[in-house]
């Protein structure tokens, strides 16, 4: 079986995390809820501050601690990421789906 790490620190294997484990870290939306769970790149996620393990960013709050759009590349070809039905506009704007 293949291993993936989330970036978040949350492994996915297990199915659907607790929505306490789900929160921005930064303004406490429910990124399941707004369907804005993926992942990026190990060293963008540490630009922006957060440990492996530090929990979620919502894509907005992301974008603003590191100072810019996020694009196609900064994803990862991790299978969360190629989820095709449940996405926020927002990501998939990024992801470059629309
Ligand atoms: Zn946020």
């Amino acid at each position: 079986m293949t291993r993936y790490r989330i970036i978040t620190g949350y492994n996915w294997q297990y199915g659907l995390p607790r929505p306490s484990q789900v929160v921005c870290v930064d303004c406490a939306v429910n990124t399941i809820a707004i369907d804005e769970y993926y992942m990026v790149h190990d060293h963008l996620w540490e630009r922006a501050g957060m440990a492996t393990d530090g929990g979620m960013l919502c894509i907005a709050c992301l974008e603003t601690r590191l100072g810019r759009d996020l694009k196609r590349t900064d994803f990862t070809d991790a299978p969360i990421n190629q989820v095709t039905d449940r996405r926020s506009a927002h990501l998939r704007d990024r992801l470059g789906l629309d």
